[in-house]
């Protein structure tokens, strides 16, 4: 209905032909300012956790200090700081020590990062040797070799049997080396999300085996201890606001952060390791944009509404930082009357004009709002979800209309070619402008009507020719796929999938991580039937799906 209405207002939308006042080419050029520093390669791309964020922050705080906002992070600060989960790190408690001869945990061993944790132990063994309750030290040498002339050779699944096969027998605990020149490729992998083994596995590299343990026949006096913990980074959002005493609060938002380097793992660009990713479109636009509506609305003096402006981090590692704000926010989240978000708005076409709107289904209101709007050179594309890869979808899993601003992909996207200059600053004030009339024009002071909507897919899904219809957490740390959100009419829905199940298995494939579930969809095709393995409140469950 809303997207009916909408679309026939386009046919009387009038494009005019645009005068630049004075004022408006001096807010292009701030806009401007912004999107070059923060995506100057000084800020490294602006990766979460890192020195370029927080260069970022401190430019986004002394401009909020500038428009005169008030600080609402917290501690009387702008900034909210948060962590990240940031996967796996081997504390300082682990030691292998071989014939009284202390091992360095960076050079010589490693435990994996599915290992059991344990404190000292110490034992007398040999390569020869695999007793009950001692621990196994075991050569990959001759499965590795073997290994090597077969295509679906997997060195995690051969590790995955040397586990079972020492938990069969009692092993106490799995050292693993590779006397055999065959390259193995085991390394401590961070972000690993296999179920911990029942009993330690411990890594010897080559240079130690060489060093300390060449004779497979010898006895061996060792002493261990493991300790795995978490990896965390730290971040922060950037909040200010606007009190005008309103009993309502709109809030702005932009996410600010980039991906870096990609050492996350997230660029589109294979093979660029120490490539600035610089992130001017996505989200230097937005950010900049955030910033010049601050200016904006201080300066209409609104009796209706209070505003928060929220610069999000770490939202390319999953919205991580709107997610924290929903959950310990700094305002009364009751009296939110609606969020916008903008990301990656500074690529407007200049002849089409057409900019994506999400999120037009999360309130009834929406139509004849955007609709009284009179100073509109922007052709919508509407998209009625109040999901979607960007922060809006924080807010609005809180019940909270949102609107979504995007101008589009490109092929710069996540790639380190999404530079300042490609930017349209003249759309980006268009988009702006239409923000502003947006909130100004409304008279009305009511809150907006909150309406669900259906889940929008991830952008993946294209290129897979089945999808389950779930919305993934991708903040979840534990092992498996956290379900967020589930489409309706969806093989996931029919089957009965529910937000929070853990997906563990699909068909014969484990999902330990997003990744691999995204792996084990490419493998199935429409109409084919296989059972998924779920975790629903810590019970496993087999259910069949169709998809
Ligand atoms: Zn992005």
């Amino acid at each position: 209905m809303i997207r009916f209405l909408l679309f026939s207002l386009l046919c009387f939308n009038i494009v005019q032909a645009q005068k630049i006042s004075k004022s408006d080419s001096r807010l292009i050029t701030y806009l401007k300012t912004h999107v070059e520093y923060l995506s100057s390669d000084g800020l490294e791309g602006r990766r979460a956790g890192t020195q370029g964020e927080k260069l970022a922050s401190e430019y986004i705080t002394s401009k909020f200090k500038e428009v005169g906002l008030v600080p609402k992070g917290i501690n009387d600060s702008f900034l909210q700081p948060f962590t990240i989960n940031d996967g796996k790190k081997i504390l300082p408690n682990t030691v292998f020590k071989i014939n009284q001869v202390l091992l360095d945990p960076t050079k010589d061993f490693f435990p994996l990062p599915f290992s059991a944790n344990t404190n000292l132990q110490k034992a007398l063994t040999s390569p020869s040797l695999m007793e009950k309750d001692q621990p196994w030290m075991v050569d990959l040498a001759q499965d590795l070799t073997d290994g090597a002339s077969s295509p679906h050779f997997d060195i995690n699944n051969l590790i995955a049997e040397k586990i079972k096969k020492a938990i069969e027998h009692k092993s106490s605990a799995l050292i693993l080396f590779n006397s055999s020149q065959t390259v193995d490729n085991i390394y401590f992998e961070r972000k690993d999300k296999s179920e911990i083994s029942p009993i330690p596995v411990i890594y010897i590299t080559k240079d130690a085996y060489l060093k300390y343990f060449k004779d497979s026949e010898a006895s061996y006096d060792i002493e261990y201890a493991v300790e795995i913990g978490d990896a965390f980074r730290s971040s922060n959002n950037v909040v200010g606001y606007i009190d005008n005493n309103a009993p309502l609060t709109i809030v702005l938002g932009a996410h600010f952060d980039h991906l870096g380097y990609g050492e996350d793992g997230n660029s589109m660009l294979r093979g660029t390791q120490n490539m600035i990713h610089n992130g001017a479109d996505d989200n230097a636009s937005g950010t900049s944009a955030l910033l010049e509506l601050a200016f904006l609305l201080k300066k209409i003096k609104s009796k209706q509404y209070n505003f928060l402006f929220i610069a999000f981090s770490a939202e390319e590692l999953g919205l991580n930082g709107s997610k924290y704000f929903v959950e310990h926010p700094t305002v009364d989240l009751s009296k939110v009357n609606y969020m916008i978000n903008m990301d990656m708005v500074g690529r407007l076409n200049d002849s089409s004009r057409v900019i994506t709107l999400g999120g037009v289904g999360t309130s009834p209101q929406w139509g004849e709002r955007i609709a009284a709007v009179k100073n509109n050179n922007l052709k919508f594309r509407y998209d009625s979800s109040g999901t979607g890869p960007s922060d809006h979808t924080s807010f609005y899993r809180k019940d909270i209309p949102v609107l979504f601003f995007f101008t589009g992909l490109h092929t710069d996207y996540h790639k380190p070619s999404d530079d300042a200059d490609k930017l349209n600053y003249k759309g980006e004030l268009m988009i702006i402008k239409f923000i502003q009339d947006l909130i100004i024009n409304d008279e009305t002071s009511e809150k907006l009507v909150f309406t669900k909507t259906r889940e929008q897919q991830t952008s993946t899904s294209a290129r897979f020719s089945v999808s389950m219809g779930i919305m993934p957490d991708y903040t979840f740390s534990g092992s498996g796929v956290r379900v967020d959100g589930v489409s309706d009419n969806r093989p996931a829905k029919k089957a009965g999938v529910l937000a929070g199940d853990i997906v563990k298995q699909l068909g014969d494939y484990k999902t330990t991580s997003v990744e691999g579930y995204m792996q084990a969809l490419s493998k199935f095709k429409k109409g084919d039937q296989t059972k998924v393995v779920i975790s629903r409140e810590n019970k496993e469950l087999i259910i069949e799906i169709v998809f």
